[in-house]
């Protein structure tokens, strides 16, 4: 969960405009269309703020729809200029989660509902397969992901991580603090969530990780596990962010001691 520096938009009409002049069927709509999508494209982040979502240009038409998809899944060769852009960069954890590096491109928008956006660069979001699902997020003319280079929310959220033992079983809980937000902003924030998974999806990975760790601490921890485990977990901070997952991870450890004695026994 971190946000992420807008691409840049300014050879989406370069691209459009190749578009417009290349394959037949699409360029007539493209030409057609011209001044309400460079609107749609202009009004982008009014778009995704509103708290109603506005209806697509070609919801009401399958073969237009089709052609928008269709430039997605088979771009023309300009276009390829915006997928290079959206692709995600060295060590880098997936912005809706903060967990594996991204290995898809997620529309932000989905293009079956939203097909003019398959191809805009801010609507393209470097994304982990979790987060990435074939179920709709949009529900109720609202999205329920946050928008990794426009909201104020996902920027200034903080998980946490919290570990009790039962039974020297350890159970993981992320804890979520959202200063100075409105209830809305909550709101959306718990939608995300929900949306992606989190807690399931980090619990399952940090019993993963913790068989791991126990592994590491044998070999290198010694008396020192917990200065240790602060290290690790100081330096996944500094090359991922605050809240990607595995800093959560050891940071949590870190701050336990019980499941600190238990990883050393
Ligand atoms: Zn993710």
């Amino acid at each position: 969960m971190n946000s992420l520096p807008a691409p840049d938009v300014s050879k989406v009409s370069t691209v459009y405009d190749e578009i417009a002049s290349s394959r037949a069927k699409i360029s007539s709509v493209v030409r057609r269309d011209r001044s309400k999508l460079n609107g749609s494209f202009n009004g982008y982040q009014g778009i995704i703020t509103s708290p109603v979502l506005p209806t697509s240009l070609y919801a009401n038409s399958v073969t237009e729809k089709r052609l928008f998809e269709n430039l997605y899944l088979r771009p023309p060769a300009g276009a390829d200029i915006l997928k290079a852009h959206a692709l995600p960069a060295k060590f880098f954890v997936c912005p809706y989660c903060g967990g594996r590096a991204p290995s898809t491109i997620d529309h932000y928008l989905e293009k079956a509902l939203f097909p003019e956006f398959s191809l805009y660069p801010e609507n393209l979001v470097p994304s982990c397969r979790g987060c990435n699902r074939s179920q709709s997020a949009i529900k109720n003319n609202r999205c329920d992901k946050l928008h990794p280079y426009f909201s104020p929310v996902l920027s200034r959220l903080q998980l946490k991580c919290s570990i009790t033992i039962r039974h020297v079983t350890p159970h993981f809980d992320l804890q979520l603090h959202c200063p100075n937000m409105s209830a809305n902003e909550i709101d959306h924030s718990k939608r995300h969530r929900a949306y992606i998974r989190l807690e399931r999806r980090f619990a399952r990975y940090a019993s993963r990780e913790w068989d791991d760790c126990r592994e590491v601490l044998r070999e290198s921890g010694g008396p020192f596990a917990q200065q240790y485990i602060m290290r690790v977990a100081n330096a996944e901070r500094l090359r991922y962010g605050n809240n990607s997952w595995r800093y959560l991870f050891y940071d949590g450890v870190g701050n336990c001691v019980p499941a600190i004695d238990i990883l050393r026994a």
